[in-house]
């Protein structure tokens, strides 16, 4: 049987003055506890007729029924049924309604007895889909209806729903009548007053419903703050972390970003100090740059802090995880640490409360996050607190990660660019330096093939000349290659102990074996000094010193004058110097004259052949050592010097009258020095 009359509708037929209000669904909870407390409270014996719109709803409140029903022999619980809910007559009498019965959009709660009378009649109010969509359907459920005292008016309701009951459960009727006797009867007070008390206990509180109610409304609003605390936290987070997540977007560079997050930071959670620093597992000391101070603290900016020894930053290690101490004094952990380094730092900066976070990126430690309270404030850490700082770090952890990826980037920019440079420069070189000495064969060869009566005089000439121009091609090319096997590190080193003034000899005996005497500028060489052994590959250094006087005879007249010097530095190396009074260097291109296919006139005006590959070859190879070279001059026509270092032999002697060792003695070729070392460092010319 289905009844589709809203008993709402009904009651207000008989009371057309009644407004009803409007409820939430939490509130019916209030009120219908608080009735059932009462009627749990009172000596009275009521009649309590209660709806549940299903059984579900009922099943929650089942159990105070069954205590309810331990009171009074009238209770009347009416639901649709969803499981095994039906009409019974066991603890109470239980009513199941059809599920289509306008009741399931009710909620019914009637009390009646000899000191008061209350009810509470309420329908549910179907919500707009836009209602659905601002707020959970459970607790956005409204009610309309009507709750009150009155006792014409609750008399009236429990009128109708016994009549609804003996509907449904026609069998009751006898029991259903004696109810309506002492309840509804005309006077029904003292027949009510008749019954007698089911329990011995009296009202202990001359007034529960309304202590009751204050009660649930109290629990009731205490969850709703606690639910706004959260949702201000939650808002709080995430309103820092979209201030981190723009800041790191917006700047690439991580000095910033880590000076948003620690002000951004420190002052949500209004800490005293609020630092972030970099550092790695191993650290034992961390420089500070990143702080925000709330108060009058001491400041850690630009201090080096010890970490290696404080126990929370070992727990973050060890745990992979936030470690906080709510009071230093008291933290055992602390307690126990060295006394002398960690007491007087605490000291020092006043921490009372300390908090670390670690700032992970793919397990790897990047950084750490610390908050502190100061003085005498001491606060524990809360969950939420912690949560958000976390998540800060890692967005820090995101904003260093890219920065580093960054600067990789730039970095292998400026390679990839150099490497374009090199390339187009290459170009160039192909483009002049061997097309143009190709082409100067490719002439030589043809006239001599096609003019059978040219001179001898001539063919000599032409001939001189295709060879010259093939020699400059070959080294070119054999430049080229050494530079490219120096630079990717394909070279074999054979560091040996050796005598400088051999090498110095063997470079000269290359300078001479090429040119006369007459040809070249005076050369000045310590050929009979004594100095300290060095160490490094002998074929390498021959070449550079070859080199670098290959450089100053071409760029010197041969009436000026050539010197080799050597001492040993402060660094303990041997710092050897080869200068010239010849065309010297613009102090602007002292450093440059070092990069690859560098030459004053431009690859494509050479007027003194090179291939502009001979110093950056030589830097190479003195780097390879852990030396140094460099150029120093006072301008055009002013003469230049070049300096290089190569580390002493180990255990090597160093001469005992000073540093400097230098030999007036003009040099003088010796072929029969070394011939097998010659004739390695030939091949490499
Ligand atoms: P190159 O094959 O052109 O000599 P290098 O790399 O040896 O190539 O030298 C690069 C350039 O440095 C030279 O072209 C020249 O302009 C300048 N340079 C090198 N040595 C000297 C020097 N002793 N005096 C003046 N300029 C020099």
């Amino acid at each position: 049987m289905s009844i589709s009359t809203s008993v709402l509708t009904e009651l207000l037929r008989f009371f057309p003055d009644l407004r009803p209000q409007l409820y939430f669904k939490s509130s019916l909870i209030a009120l219908s506890h608080a009735m059932e407390d009462q009627v749990l409270a009172d000596t009275n014996v009521p009649l309590i007729v209660a709806t549940f719109q299903r059984e579900r709803y009922y099943r929650q409140e089942a159990h105070r029924y069954r205590r309810i029903a331990e009171k009074t022999a009238w209770v009347y619980v009416l639901s649709a049924p969803e499981t095994d809910f039906r009409n019974d007559s066991g603890v109470y009498e239980s009513v199941a309604f059809d599920v289509a019965d306008a009741l399931t959009q009710e909620w019914h709660l009637v009390v009646l007895n000899s000191q008061y009378a209350n009810c509470l009649i309420c329908r549910e109010r179907a919500l707009s889909p836009a209602e659905i969509a601002a707020s959970p359907v459970e607790n956005s459920r409204r009610f309309e209806g009507i709750w009150t005292f009155d006792r014409t008016v609750s008399l009236k309701a429990a009128e109708i729903l016994l009549d609804r009951i003996s509907l449904y459960r026609p069998e009751l009727a006898p029991k259903l009548q004696q109810t309506r006797d002492i309840f509804l009867s005309a006077s029904p007070s003292q027949k009510m007053r008749d019954l007698p008390p089911a329990s011995s206990s009296p009202a202990t509180n001359p007034d529960p419903f309304v202590q009751r109610l204050v009660t649930y409304l109290q629990a009731g609003q205490y969850k709703l703050m606690k639910a706004y605390r959260s949702i201000a936290a939650q808002e709080q987070k995430e309103r820092l972390i979209h201030l981190m997540t723009v800041a790191i977007r917006e700047s690439l560079d991580p000095e910033e970003v880590l000076d948003i997050a620690v002000e951004q930071l420190g002052r949500v959670l209004s800490v005293c100090r609020c630092i972030i620093y970099r550092c790695q597992e191993d650290s034992q000391t961390v420089k500070i740059l990143h702080e925000y101070l709330g108060s009058q603290a001491p400041s850690a900016r630009g201090e080096t802090w010890p970490v290696a020894q404080n126990p929370l930053f070992r727990e973050v290690l060890e745990r992979r995880a936030t470690a906080c101490a709510s009071d230093t004094l008291e933290d055992p952990r602390l307690a126990n640490a060295p006394k002398a380094s960690l007491e007087p730092f605490i000291r020092q900066y006043g921490i009372s409360s300390w908090l670390c976070v670690p700032v992970f990126y793919n397990n790897r430690l990047q950084g750490m996050v610390e908050l502190h309270h100061c003085g005498t404030t001491r606060e524990e850490w809360t969950k939420e607190e912690i949560s958000l700082v976390e998540a800060i770090a890692t967005q820090v952890g995101v904003a260093l990660i890219q920065a580093e990826a960054y600067a990789n980037l730039e970095a292998l920019n400026e390679q990839l660019e150099s490497f374009d440079r090199t390339r187009s420069n290459l170009v160039a070189i192909v483009g002049h330096e061997l097309r143009t000495p190709l082409s100067t064969i490719q002439v030589c060869l043809e006239s001599l093939a096609s003019e059978p009566d040219m001179s001898a005089d001539l063919q000599q000439v032409m001939l001189h000349t295709g060879l010259a121009d093939a020699e400059r091609m070959r080294k070119l090319i054999q430049d080229f290659l050494t530079l490219s096997q120096l630079e990717s590190g394909r070279v074999e080193w054979n560091p040996e102990n050796l005598n400088i003034q051999e090498c110095i000899s063997l470079s000269l005996s290359n300078t001479f074996a090429r040119k006369s005497k007459q040809e070249l500028p005076e050369i000045i060489a310590p050929l009979t000094s004594n100095f300290p052994l060095v160490r490094a590959d002998g074929e390498w250094l021959v070449q550079v010193l070859a080199k670098l006087l290959d450089n100053a005879c071409k760029f010197t007249d041969v009436g000026g004058r050539i010197a080799i010097e050597a001492r040993v530095n402060r660094d303990r190396m041997l710092e050897i110097a080869i200068s010239d009074n010849g065309r010297g260097i613009e102090p602007s291109s002292l450093e440059t004259v070092f990069d690859r296919f560098y030459q004053e006139e431009g690859a494509l005006q050479r007027t003194a052949g090179g291939t502009g590959l001979g110093l950056a070859i030589c830097r190479q190879i003195i780097k390879r050592w852990g030396g140094e070279i460099w150029a120093v001059s006072e301008g055009k026509d002013k003469g230049s010097k070049f300096y290089f270092t190569v580390p002493l032999a180990e255990g090597a002697i160093e001469p005992q009258n000073g540093a400097t060792a230098r030999a007036p003695e003009a040099s003088s070729v010796k072929p029969s020095a070394n011939r097998t070392r010659q004739r390695r460092t030939k091949k490499r010319q």
